[in-house]
């Protein structure tokens, strides 16, 4: 394994300046559950000093208002999130929480952490020089791409975005703030994930520079009328990523779509909005035979590489009873 030194900042401050300041690259540990993967990989890529973020108590909070909404410190972990009051606006959160990799790892897994893990292509965790380890090829999209790349093509590297938070984050328009040394910003899920990011000779998911930090998510409050829909394919039930997931918001006049909010995961290199199915879907009553009209809509213009077409089918299927639920639910 390769050598690291940790270094335990007190606050986001003392962080951002260990960030900055190192002569080695540097990165923030949070849960570590796929940081320290990574290192135990020796991965090109892979840090040489790690800042231990678990002590900042400021990055530790869930609160919630009406007119805020839900407010969630990056430093949550995923179990704890599942579990607050504070959340229960929004069940399709603990819902989406409670398809994420296992009770063990949930506890462990931050909210920061998900969004931000890095691709789990087999050729980037094995140490390939892709172009996610600093070099120029991405393996999987002339050998193995079974299951963890794009279907919806990709400019460099094909590895598929793997986090689930983030499309059901996308679909209830979060917004995240962003610590760094300039300031605080506030970006959207699809600005801080934009999929292919060149950043310091590699490709990562988002935009963080390597002296920003995470700081916490928001999630506006919910309106009357809405249902959230979340639904995820896997091969096993339990510690698995999605071969294909979906998000859907639905603001509805009573029986009516008026607004369509749908992110696709695990099939795109970053949260996949799919505009054309939202588009169809707005104005649409929720009707008895309104889902099998839809997934005549559903990603017309994926790419699908040699072996992984059925995720297609797998983000159809989901759609398809997705929406047949919103249409038991407004009976
Ligand atoms: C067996 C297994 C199954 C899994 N299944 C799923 C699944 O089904 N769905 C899913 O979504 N995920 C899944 N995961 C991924 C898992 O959820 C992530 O590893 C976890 O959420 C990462 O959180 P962490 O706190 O451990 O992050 P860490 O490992 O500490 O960090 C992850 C990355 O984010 C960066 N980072 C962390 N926090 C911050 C911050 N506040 N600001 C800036 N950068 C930060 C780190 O530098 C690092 O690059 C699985 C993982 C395993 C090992």
């Amino acid at each position: 394994m390769k050598q690291f030194s940790i270094y335990k900042p007190k606050t986001v401050e003392e962080a951002l300046a260990a960030l900055s300041t190192g002569e080695k690259a540097a990165a923030i540990y949070a849960g570590g559950t796929d940081l320290l993967i990574r290192l135990k990989n020796r991965l090109y890529t892979s840090p040489d000093v790690l800042v231990d973020i678990k002590g900042l108590e400021e990055l530790r909070f869930v609160r919630y208002d009406e007119t805020g909404g839900l407010v969630i410190g990056s430093l949550v972990t995923l179990g704890e999130l599942a579990e607050a009051k504070e959340a229960v606006h929004y069940p399709v959160v603990a819902q989406t929480i409670s398809s994420i990799s296992s009770p063990e790892l949930r506890n462990q897994s931050t909210v920061g952490g998900n969004l931000l893990q890095e691709v789990w292509c087999p050729y980037y965790r094995s140490d390939y020089r892709c172009w996610r380890n600093g070099g120029d090829i991405c393996y999987a999209e002339v050998g193995d791409n079974t299951e963890y790349q794009s279907i919806m093509g990709a400019k460099k590297s094909f590895a598929a975005y793997p986090g689930d938070l983030a499309i059901t984050l996308a679909a209830l328009d979060a917004k995240v703030t962003v610590a760094g040394p300039e300031g605080r910003r506030q970006l959207t899920i699809e600005e801080l994930i934009p999929g292919e990011v060149e950043a310091e000779g590699k490709i990562q998911s988002h935009v963080l520079r390597r002296n920003e930090l995470l700081a916490e998510v928001s999630i506006p409050p919910p309106e009357n009328d809405e249902l959230y829909l979340f639904g995820k394919v896997r091969k096993r039930e339990v510690w698995d990523f999605a071969s294909a997931s979906a998000a859907m918001r639905l603001s509805l006049d009573n029986k009516t779509i008026r607004r369509a909010s749908v992110f696709f995961g695990g099939i795109a290199t970053r949260p996949w909005r799919d505009r054309r199915l939202e588009d169809y879907l707005s104005g649409k009553e929720l009707r008895y035979d309104l889902p099998d009209s839809a997934i005549q809509e559903v990603l017309v213009d994926a790419r699908p590489l040699p072996h992984n077409g059925y995720k297609k089918d797998q983000a159809v299927g989901l759609l398809n009873s997705m929406l047949a639920d919103a249409v038991s639910r407004v009976k």
